[in-house]
């Protein structure tokens, strides 16, 4: 008998040290890793030969990770349970040539990743984390975590008019923070700053993804603390939840005969499409699924069976009724903070749940015994999307989109209740438990 495993606000609380710990994709796989290893998962490397033994492991490529947990009694046929999710959240990321400067200032040149709010990114104090790569071939995860830089805004003095026609920003002009003093600007100066910090040799680093983070630590708000302000909760509340979920289930009496192959499967590149090797519009998931079948020893034709009865949920943030938007919403579906997981849906494929997903969806609440909520856009507003149709497309799984619904999904520092995060990961344990 397979007993569920219960989270409560001891979760919420793991997510605020795994929001702060988690700046970039880079840092959010090893935070999921570095929980994943402690429920006995072991990475495998995706150049050596695979052996069909049972238990977890995983698979690392950049922000991207694969973690799958084969069972005592697992076939080559049995179908995967998979809760999809992404680890990119939109950001100021650091151009080739970094080093610029004027009037004074030193500056570091960004890029802007994603769509984010940007007036939500001024006059907060910056960090500056990812990963660096050295002449030997090897990578450093480094994290800057202090008051770095800034992008100051302009006073109001200077343009009164951003109290009546609201503030523009222009992404090139106005979005390099500034890092200092000084008229010489020399080229190489932000990695040499970042060799040294590391205790890297000087000339050490020949590449670097790097990007800015605001600094302050999550928290909670409100009245009675029924709230949770912090960055990057689209999508780490989800990767978060399906990893806790993960563990849990693999630890959980009875995992020995788990009827399906639980699965996490976490992407880099949603915020731009998920065109790339760690995005999920890449070849990573399949191919991990795949090789896993074929290490066990199975044909094309247990592959075949085993995805016809493989079904993903794809979990992400999605947005709660605004109290002063309301009108933005769907007159009659209003998902609310505190309310329980969302199951997103989009006649027109922009999410990829239908009736059987809803189906499966809210069996697992059930199981879980928590209530959940329906989320459809406005007719005439845009809807966004997630990794779900692209994998229901690309691999042909069924997929089921759901997640958390959340305020200000884009901005350097985002809003949920403080109870949505552990109602998630009761639901999505009870889905992998099947
Ligand atoms: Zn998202």
């Amino acid at each position: 008998m397979r007993t569920a495993p219960r989270f409560d606000r001891g979760h919420t609380d793991d997510l605020m040290s795994f929001l702060a710990a988690s700046p970039t994709p880079y840092h959010a796989v090893a935070s999921s890793a570095e929980r994943l290893e402690k429920a006995g998962f072991r990475q495998v490397e995706e150049t050596d030969a695979w052996d069909g033994t049972t238990g977890g492991k995983y698979v690392l490529r950049g922000g991207a990770i694969i973690a799958w947990y084969v069972p005592e009694g697992a076939a080559a046929h049995t179908p995967y349970r998979i809760v999809g999710a992404h680890t990119d959240s939109p950001n100021l990321r650091v151009k080739p040539l970094p080093d610029s400067g004027a009037h004074g200032w030193r500056q570091v040149a960004v890029e802007i990743y994603g769509g984010p709010l940007l007036n939500s990114w001024l006059d907060r104090d910056l960090g500056l984390a990812g990963r660096l790569s050295l002449r030997d071939g090897s990578q450093r995860l480094v994290d800057v975590d202090r008051p770095l830089l800034r992008v100051p805004q302009l006073a109001i003095h200077m343009d009164r008019s951003v109290s009546t026609d609201g503030l523009k920003l222009d992404k090139q002009r106005h979005m390099q923070p500034i890092w200092g003093l000084g008229d010489d600007v020399h080229e190489g100066d932000l990695i040499r700053f970042l060799e040294a910090e590391n205790g890297i040799g000087e000339g050490e680093v020949t590449g670097w993804d790097l990007m800015t983070y605001s600094i302050e630590a999550p928290s909670y708000l409100g009245r009675d603390r029924e709230l949770v302000a912090g960055p990057r909760m689209d999508n780490l509340i989800s990767v978060h939840a399906g990893t806790a979920a993960l563990a849990a289930t693999v630890t959980a009496p009875g995992a020995a005969d788990l009827p399906y192959i639980p699965v996490l499967a976490a992407f880099d590149h949603e915020e731009n499409g998920s065109q790339s090797d760690t995005g999920a519009d890449g070849p990573l998931l399949g191919s991990v699924l795949e090789r896993s079948v074929f290490a066990r020893g199975g044909t094309y034709e247990d592959k075949a069976r085993a995805f016809a009865g493989t079904v993903c949920l794809s979990s992400d943030t999605g947005h709660a009724v605004h109290p002063n938007y309301a009108e933005r919403h769907d007159p009659t579906h209003h998902p609310r903070a505190g309310g329980g997981p969302i199951l997103k849906v989009n006649v027109n494929n922009r999410y990829a749940t239908d009736g059987g997903g809803r189906a499966v969806f809210a069996a697992a609440c059930e199981r879980a015994g928590v209530p959940f909520q329906s989320f459809v856009s406005n007719n005439a507003m845009p809807c966004g999307t997630t990794i779900g149709p692209i994998t229901a497309a690309r691999h042909g799984i069924k997929t089921v989109d759901i997640g958390v619904a959340i305020l200000s999904m884009h901005s350097a520092r985002e809003l949920c209740g403080a109870d949505d995060p552990h109602m998630l990961a009761n639901a999505l344990a009870a889905f992998l438990q099947g």
